[in-house]
């Protein structure tokens, strides 16, 4: 009897169905499309070897079990190619959400299969083989052919969306099956058809449905690939979910030995939540995702899970393994709208930002806070391209000279539409993504721009003080780099005063005070500035090779209203000057305050009272009248 092929096919398809069930899956549509060709491919293969047999032992089966029997299979055959189409529209998502298109096939489908079960069917018989002919049977070599072809054809002209191994191999799967159904058509003894759909399902596991392929070699839970497919498809679909993230950096400061155990630790614990999908994020990180239950609740509402997963990290991993744990969470996966947002937000967390809460609800707020935050950084990006990064300068005051000696170059943002943006706008974004650097050089090349190139220098002032930021201060090129720049100006480096302000942030203070020395060689001058916020305090000033403190606003405002502050001031500026360095009084607005400033011996001020940041032209107006 001609059924050694299907029992091949049987055999192949047993053993991918015995490998997928073994995997845990994640639930992604093309996981159960698969599935699905892979349970009808082998119920069409069980039906032909059930129908091969009632046609051969005719006395075993009445006519109606074996006419039933035989388009059964051959319904199958249609439904296997129909569902064959349906997997090659995954990828092409304006095919695969396209309500009119599916309407349309499958009501060509379900057509089909009613006409085939309508049409007569006979059977051939003898010795060595059967088979079946007759208009059912020509109705299933046109129908199930043209959902083949309609494949084939997605795949040609919709193939740049879809993942190459996929479409190679639904191209190969379809070849085989039309090159089996030639074949079984010429031949109808040789019943190859089912055989060759094993063939292709099995390619097709191999080459991407392999559940195993979803998991991290390393923990086995599903891997960052799947993650970020499994979240666009939660977005696709419209479905609610909650997610924990659980952040514990790139460097654990460990052997990979105990990496590694402790990695397998956390994925056996984090495992044994319920209701959650577990993956892999970047380094050790870990999402928990929970898909809303059929009532449309999250798991995490209650905060529950959360704070058993922080108790453990913080009891277990923090204290004897150093494993510092950030925790992200969001009770509504939908507080951003897609995957890729989703992801640049964990990103914006990871890379590590002023936030130091270890955690943070994914909320409205925060989210938009993210939002602001990166559009800004692309603002500025472009600031810095168009060249819309410009300099205001803000007049300082000799009590001695009686006249304006300095000024401080300060940063403005001229954004797109040409508004002025403030430096509390952008400074801070700047400073925590490094664009600072950029921003502190176009400074202080277009400061050294007008000191050259303007008699400025002739009409009184001095020096220029010029602000860097922590960046600039650790960048081990800064002296030479500033050098250069001034050089390129022909201009002397004493119209350069420097303010650096010392902060916690500071991690490499050697390479500041390697800057600092040799830009003073070469005759800058140097400002501690924001004086008396907490920041820069008394400390700094014993080792900081600085001649001028700028006592911060908050500062000055202090003494006008606080009795025990002026104690302390005047302590300080005595000290101060006992130190043999000058000191700049900023943020002086009225004339009481000047007067009161000049009596505590300040040598300096600055302030809304002479002028706020004037832009070039008005400055050197301004000094030009004044001086
Ligand atoms: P800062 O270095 O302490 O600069 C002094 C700030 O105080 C300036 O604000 C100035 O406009 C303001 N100010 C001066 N006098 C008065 C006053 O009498 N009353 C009041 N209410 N404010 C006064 P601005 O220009 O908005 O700059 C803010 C901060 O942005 C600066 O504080 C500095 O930290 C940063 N910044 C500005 N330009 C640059 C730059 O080129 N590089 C770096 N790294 N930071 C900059
Ligand atoms: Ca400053
Ligand atoms: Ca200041």
């Amino acid at each position: 009897m001609n059924i050694e092929m299907q029992f091949c096919g049987l055999a192949i398809n047993l053993t991918l169905i015995l490998f997928f069930l073994r995997h845990s899956k994640v639930g992604l549509i093309n996981e159960r499309i698969f599935c699905a060709a892979l349970i009808s491919n082998t119920a069409s293969i069980i039906l032909d070897i059930v129908s091969v047999l009632s046609i051969y032992y005719t006395d075993y089966y009445s006519e109606l079990a074996r006419t039933t029997l035989c388009k059964l299979y051959l319904i199958m055959l249609v439904l296997n190619s129909y569902i064959s189409y349906i997997y090659s529209l995954h990828d092409v998502r304006k095919l695969y959400t396209n309500f009119k298109l599916h309407a349309v096939i499958g009501f060509v489908a379900i057509i089909s299969c009613i006409v085939i079960s309508a049409l007569p069917i006979s059977f051939v018989s003898n010795e060595e083989y059967v088979y079946s002919r007759g208009p059912a049977v020509e109705a299933t070599y046109v129908t199930a052919p043209l959902f083949i072809l309609l494949t084939l054809l997605t795949t040609v002209l919709y193939g740049k969306y879809m993942n190459s191994h996929r479409k190679n191999a639904i191209r190969i799967w379809m070849i085989l099956e039309i090159i089996a159904a030639v074949i079984q058509f010429m031949h109808p003894k040789i019943l190859l058809v089912g055989f060759a759909c094993s063939i292709g399902i099995l390619i097709l596991y191999a080459e991407l449905e392999n559940p195993e392929a979803n998991q991290d070699r390393m923990t086995g839970v599903f891997s960052k690939k799947t993650l970020n497919a499994y979240l666009k498809q939660l977005y696709a679909t419209h479905k609610k979910f909650s997610v924990i993230v659980i952040c514990t950096g790139d460097d654990w400061h460990m052997d990979s030995e105990t990496e590694r155990a402790a990695l397998i630790e956390m994925t056996e614990f984090l495992r044994a939540f319920p209701h959650a999908k577990l993956f892999r994020g970047t380094a050790n990180d870990f999402f928990l995702i929970y898909p809303s239950n059929s009532n449309g609740t999250h798991e995490i509402e209650s905060g529950f899970n959360l704070d058993i997963i922080r108790k453990r990290y913080e009891e277990l991993w923090a204290d004897d393994r150093a494993v510092k744990a950030f925790f992200l969470y969001a009770v509504d996966g939908w507080v951003v709208d897609n995957a890729d947002e989703l992801l640049t937000v964990y990103q914006y967390y990871r890379e590590g930002t002023t936030d130091k809460r270890t955690t943070i609800n994914l909320d409205k707020s925060t989210v938009s806070q993210i939002h602001d935050y990166h559009n800004m950084v692309k603002e500025i990006k472009q600031a810095i391209t168009d060249d819309r990064i410009e300099v205001f300068y803000q007049p300082i005051y000799s009590v001695h000279e009686s006249k304006f000696v300095s000024a401080e170059a300060l940063a403005r943002m001229r954004n797109a539409e040409g508004d002025m943006v403030m430096p509390g706008k952008f400074i801070p974004v700047a400073e925590e993504n490094g664009l600072i650097e950029q921003i502190g050089e176009r400074v202080f090349e277009k400061t050294c721009h007008i000191l050259a190139n303007s008699d400025i220098l002739s009409c009184g002032i001095k020096y220029i003080e010029v602000n860097l930021s922590v960046a600039q201060c650790e960048n081990k090129h800064l002296a030479s780099n500033y050098h250069s720049i001034m050089s390129r100006h022909n201009l002397s480096p004493d119209s350069i005063n420097l303010e650096i302000t010392e902060t916690s942030t500071l991690t490499q203070r050697h390479i500041l005070l390697d800057n600092m020395h040799q830009l003073r060689e070469i005759g800058c001058s140097f400002s501690l500035d924001d004086f008396g916020t907490g920041e820069s305090n008394l400390n700094y000033i014993v080792d900081m090779p600085v001649d001028i403190v700028k006592f911060d606003r908050t500062m000055t405002q202090e003494y006008f209203r606080n009795d025990r502050a002026k104690v302390v001031m005047s302590a300080t500026v005595r000290m101060i000057k006992e130190l043999g360095l000058k000191i700049v009084a900023e943020g002086i607005e009225t004339a009481e305050e000047l007067e009161s400033m000049k009596a505590l011996g300040v040598d300096y001020i600055q302030g809304y009272y002479f002028s706020k940041p004037l832009p070039q032209s008005e400055f050197y107006n301004f000094i030009q009248s004044k001086n």
